[in-house]
């Protein structure tokens, strides 16, 4: 039997099945209207809002509801690129955790943080310090790679930054060392260098916090890797006394 609804003050069948309403994220509609040759328009200084529609809130997670949660993520464009995501690795009740960038090309492929040339730099790093990254915590700014590793958007450390959030919460490490610029910018809200950042205790959310240069950068720059084994020898003691 067909019903009718009264639409615009005429007669209308009334459907049986109503018509489902697709809800893409922006960057997959983006995708679909550049594929159809459709000209995207945004205002030049437009930052894209991180999605409402597919925001799984981190907050109050477990570790497999949170991993799971990150190897679905779609909220922001790098999503569509990733083979993997890189959700860190190492011992959840660690008393370090180590805070990199972003993943690399060798990271996005094998689905682990710090795997490449910098990775075993780290590891030799954390090894001098009586640390392994078995019993530390190792992750990133970003879950996923930007393409030809260029620097993460403000738009993408947004996105990602609770799931980053909670995994402090859940590990309540005893000290937080940030390598790299990247890292330490975006986690302490500030524009300093790190010659400006390094050396000294910083706070975040009552975690002990050490700024180190990037093991990327210690290989094109080894003088300097003094400076690093002083920042790790620096987080080491405040690590201890954190224990005490
Ligand atoms: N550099 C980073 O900052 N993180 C990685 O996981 C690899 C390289």
């Amino acid at each position: 039997m067909v019903r009718f609804r009264i639409h615009s003050g005429k007669l209308a069948p009334l459907r049986a099945h109503p018509v489902p309403i697709m809800i893409h994220p922006e960057h997959q509609r983006r995708a679909y209207l550049q594929a159809m040759g459709i000209d995207v328009w945004m205002p030049r200084d437009a930052a894209e809002p991180v999605e409402e529609t597919d925001h799984v809130q981190a907050k109050g997670l477990d570790w497999p509801e949170l991993r799971d949660c990150v190897a679905n993520c779609t909220r922001c464009e790098l999503s569509a690129s990733r083979t993997n995501t890189v959700f860190g690795v190492g011992n959840p009740e660690a008393d370090w955790l180590i805070i990199g960038e972003a993943p690399g090309a060798e990271e996005d492929r094998r689905g682990e943080p710090f795997v490449g040339r910098a990775g075993q730099l780290l590891d030799q790093m954390l090894f001098a310090t009586g640390q392994s990254r078995e019993n530390v915590f190792i992750a990133n700014i970003l879950k996923c790679r930007p393409p030809d590793n260029r620097d993460p958007k403000p738009v993408e450390t947004a996105a990602c930054r609770e799931y980053l959030e909670r995994q402090i919460e859940l590990i309540q490490p005893k000290i937080i060392l940030a390598v790299g610029k990247i890292a330490a910018q975006n986690l302490l809200g500030t524009d300093d260098p790190v010659g400006r950042m390094r050396g000294r205790p910083h706070d975040l959310n009552g975690i002990p916090l050490i700024v180190t240069y990037h093991p990327a950068y210690l290989l094109r720059s080894p003088t300097q890797k003094h400076k690093s084994w002083s920042d790790l020898c620096l987080a080491a003691r405040l690590a201890a006394e954190g224990s005490a």
